[in-house]
């Protein structure tokens, strides 16, 4: 049976001391959610060791938001795998679409992040979406169908992989797919999940991520195939993080699978 996961992505925000603040909000809040739900807090890298701290004794996991496709050397500004895990993380987000439009990554660097991040020994999370024009020209399935396919590398545990459906028309503009359309978009990756790893891909948990808020999240958290959330602009309050992850407590993941 999977465990639902909710997963906050703080992206580029939050100095020290708000973020420092924010993590313990979050661990003094978790007890309730954290009965039903993994919970996740993927700060800024500068922010890593000081709430790896606040997480420690806590249900809270930690998470990067990237990391590099490199294994170590003479890459300026790079932070390896092996490091955020030295540092207490234990997830790592990886092919985010704010990165591939922003930075150019294509699925064969997050394919090889991948594999760099399941070598240090953490849980990579893999971002796959379709822009509103894929959507409009009805290509969303082809489109997550060739990330997926292109974002796992060779040698992809899938024990250690979650992926996270993320459509970039729905990250932070309020807007979000029905509970039908993410039921579509989930359950067409599950069974490439089950195609690519047949003893294992009905093991991997199915992320939706994309304007999730308090108030829509008992709805698209019971969608079927939905194992939980990847949420950006709402986990920067601790209050409606935890309600998210509140909001989905009755619905246990694995609803819809074949
Ligand atoms: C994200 O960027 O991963 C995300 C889901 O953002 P938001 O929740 O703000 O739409």
């Amino acid at each position: 049976m999977r465990r639902r996961l909710i997963a906050g992505n703080w992206k580029m925000n939050g100095l020290r001391a708000d973020g420092c603040a924010l993590a313990e909000a979050v661990v003094a809040k978790a007890g309730g959610a954290a009965a039903t739900s993994d919970l996740l807090l993927c700060p800024p890298v500068t922010l890593l060791a000081d709430v790896a701290a606040i997480v420690r004794a806590s249900d809270v996991a930690l998470g990067a938001q990237d990391c590099s496709a490199e294994a170590g050397g003479a890459f300026t500004g790079e932070v390896s795998a092996e490091m955020v895990a030295d540092l207490g993380c234990s997830f790592a987000i990886l092919g985010h679409s704010e990165r591939r439009r922003l930075q150019g990554e294509e699925d064969a660097i997050v394919a090889r992040k991948v594999a760099r991040t399941q070598a240090a020994g953490l849980n990579a999370i893999v971002c796959v979406g379709e822009t509103a024009d894929q959507r409009d020209r009805g290509l969303a399935r082809e489109t997550v169908g060739a990330q997926l396919a292109g974002s796992l590398p060779e040698e992809c545990d899938p024990g250690a992989l979650l992926l996270a459906y993320e459509p970039l028309w729905a990250i932070g503009t309020g807007r979000t797919p029905s509970a039908r359309d993410i039921e579509g978009i989930h359950g067409f990756l599950r069974e490439r999940l089950i195609a690519r790893f047949p003893d294992a891909g009905a093991a991997v948990r199915l992320l939706y991520g994309g304007s999730v808020r308090p108030g829509n999240a008992g709805e698209l958290l019971s969608a079927d195939h939905v194992d939980g959330a990847l949420v950006g602009g709402a986990s920067l309050d601790a209050d409606d993080f935890i309600a998210i992850a509140l909001a989905g407590a009755g619905n246990p993941p694995g609803r819809g699978d074949p």
